[in-house]
């Protein structure tokens, strides 16, 4: 039987509510009535991650094609001033879900090493971790825009166990989206966890359908490492 030796997570919608944070900063940004929901169904970044558009041309886009879709036309020449106030603004409403520091105490207090996997470029998400306090806390950080490969590619995987000196099967991985972090991991040999916090697949089965393990919270993880 394999001991487990170290966990990683996923970093935005795993550990900082992302979503909070987007919602906030639009609001602030274009009127507390701008349409999150509907800036949500907005396909740019996965665009991005594709490789179609790149980092900055995704966010002007998005911004420029928001505003026309909500009918503000007059707005959309302004679109890049518009999403650097969005995007800048993003970094004061960043926060840890509630249960992010518990459930990294538990694990520390097992002895686990842990790791951040995370899909981005690279000094965005450096400060956005340092912003939270995430930092200090992970003995290894690998973000995609430094590794030059992203989730769900098995070698993001294989880089974060090297780092720590790991087996991909003496690691788990835990994070919000289903295929790059559960499904990715598991492909790599590692243990895939999706974290599953609005309950969207509920059922009795839902692990063997899906092929990974599901927790709808992290405290959750206990029973995992136990
Ligand atoms: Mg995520």
């Amino acid at each position: 039987m394999t001991v487990l030796r170290a966990v990683f997570l996923d970093v935005d919608d795993t550990l900082v509510d992302f979503d909070r944070a987007a919602r906030a900063s639009l609001g602030a940004t274009l009127g507390a009535d701008a349409d999150y929901e509907l800036w949500r169904t907005l396909d740019h970044y996965r665009r991005y991650e594709s490789g179609e558009l790149d980092f900055q041309t995704m966010r002007d886009l998005r911004m420029a094609d928001f505003l026309a879709m909500v009918g503000r036309d007059d707005d959309v020449p302004s679109a890049p001033g518009l999403e650097a106030r969005r995007f800048d603004g993003l970094a004061q409403h960043y926060a840890l879900y509630d249960d992010v520091l518990p459930c990294l105490d538990m694990l520390r207090a097992r002895g686990l090493l842990l790791g951040l996997i995370t899909n981005n470029i690279a000094s965005h998400q450096r400060h956005k971790i340092a912003a939270v306090g995430l930092a200090e806390l992970f003995d290894a950080v690998v973000i995609s825009g430094e590794v030059g490969v992203a989730k769900p590619d098995p070698a993001i995987f294989e880089h974060a166990c090297n780092v720590l000196g790991v087996g991909a099967h003496e690691a788990m991985h835990v994070g919000d989206n289903l295929v790059a972090d559960a499904r990715g991991a598991r492909d790599a040999g590692l243990l895939g966890v999706w974290l599953d916090r609005r309950g969207a697949h509920r059922g009795a089965h839902r692990d063997l359908e899906l092929g990974v393990t599901v927790v709808s919270g992290l405290a959750q993880l206990a029973d995992l490492v136990a």
